[in-house]
């Protein structure tokens, strides 16, 4: 067998061991055990719920750099054919947080070898895809202990090649929450429409008029997405529905569109219950603050980038895809970006394909840049 770089393998043990947030047990276990391979002299551990932080002490430090990774699976069946796939029935690593994790261990193990004057702190974060990691990490004993002057992450993105860096100075990922509606109304035979509450009709109603929060609410010069993914209601075709149930999800591209948006929607749907005399109730579910990118820190990153590495670093738009990363950078400067995988299927994909090649050019160019900054 040809040479294989030791963060591939790794990424390929992580992707056969896929898990949900805060399930994360064996990846846990497997992050230790490699840990306890490098050298002690200067490293601490501490486990926090499933995920890890980790010190790397520097020589003369002035400052801490903090480097997050998320660790979490998806519940998706897995379709790609590796030899490496997954052997959880139904869990996958599609949105590439193995990858994430790799390069993370890469770049660790490098510094636990070659010092510089800064201390590291690596988070290794649970629960991306849900509920939540990040804030809790944040505000766990740990991170007010330990807590670093700035932040850096990446993500995977098939839409690159590999050898590329996209990023933006400012608004990267959107602000996100979920919306579930539950309709509850009189249900009846479908021949008596009169002596009954029909919840398909008050959630017909209600889907169009969420539409025009984002056309009649939101400045067209900001941006907002609503969509309702499901609806669920009913029981036959021939009973009149008592219940119904949209879920969906909600995308703003700041704080404030985003408290107005959900203002619209619980507006609306008081207009539900009493124009269809039903009963409403509405649950935002998991909210993720947005990934805003330090303007000077994410500058002086693309111009390093850009310069002094190979990397070939694109200034992106931002997107509406959401992060959890973005509760770490409210407190703490930092940034995120996108890091070229040249996958022909996206993320969240059962086939999802990064180039492997991309770890060792992310562990290459984060390690340069962390020498630089950790120096200054
Ligand atoms: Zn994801
Ligand atoms: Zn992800």
């Amino acid at each position: 067998m040809a040479f294989m770089n030791p963060f591939v393998k790794i990424r390929r043990d992580l992707h056969q061991i896929p898990e949900l947030g805060f399930q994360e047990f064996k990846t846990q276990a497997y992050l230790l055990n490699y840990l306890e391979t490098l050298s002690q002299e200067r490293l601490t551990i501490r486990k926090w719920k499933t995920g890890l932080f980790v010190k790397i002490a520097g020589t003369n430090p002035k400052k801490t750099i903090g480097y997050r990774t998320d660790i979490d699976g998806l519940p998706i069946e897995e379709e790609t054919q590796f030899s490496f796939s997954s052997t959880h029935p139904d869990k996958m690593h599609a949105c590439g947080h193995d990858l994430h994790m790799s390069i993370a261990l890469g770049v660790l193990t490098y510094f636990v070898e070659n010092q510089i004057n800064d201390n590291l702190l690596f988070i290794f974060q649970p629960a991306e895809e849900g509920p939540g990691g990040a804030q809790p990490m944040l505000e766990s004993e740990i991170m007010q202990e330990w807590r670093p002057d700035m932040f850096i992450a990446l993500h995977i993105a098939p839409e690159y090649p590999v050898g590329s860096i996209a990023v933006r100075e400012g608004l990267l990922f959107a602000n996100t929450s979920e919306l579930f509606i539950d309709l509850k109304g009189k249900g009846g035979h479908a021949a008596y429409p009169h002596n009954t509450n029909d919840m398909v009709i008050a959630a017909c109603s209600l889907v169009t008029q969420l539409q025009t929060i984002v056309s009649r609410n939101v400045d067209p010069l900001d941006s907002a997405v609503i969509t309702i993914g499901k609806i669920t209601g009913g029981t036959v075709q021939n009973i009149i529905a008592e219940k119904a149930r949209l879920e969906g999800t909600i995308r703003t591209l700041s704080p404030k569109s985003m408290e107005k948006v959900k203002h619209r929607i619980k507006k609306l749907i008081s207009g539900i219950e009493t124009g269809f005399e039903c009963e409403a109730s509405i649950d935002f579910g998991a909210n993720y603050y947005e990934v805003f990118n330090h303007p000077e820190l994410t500058r002086e990153f693309m111009e390093y980038a850009g310069h002094e590495t190979n990397a070939n670093v694109i200034e992106c738009r931002e997107a509406m895809t959401g992060e959890d990363f973005g509760y770490m950078l409210k407190e703490i400067p930092g940034f995120m970006f996108w890091l070229g995988v040249n996958s022909p299927f996206g993320l969240h994909h059962a086939k999802l394909n990064p180039n492997e090649g991309a770890i060792e050019f992310a562990i290459e160019t984060i390690t340069k840049y962390i020498s630089f900054k950790g120096n200054q």
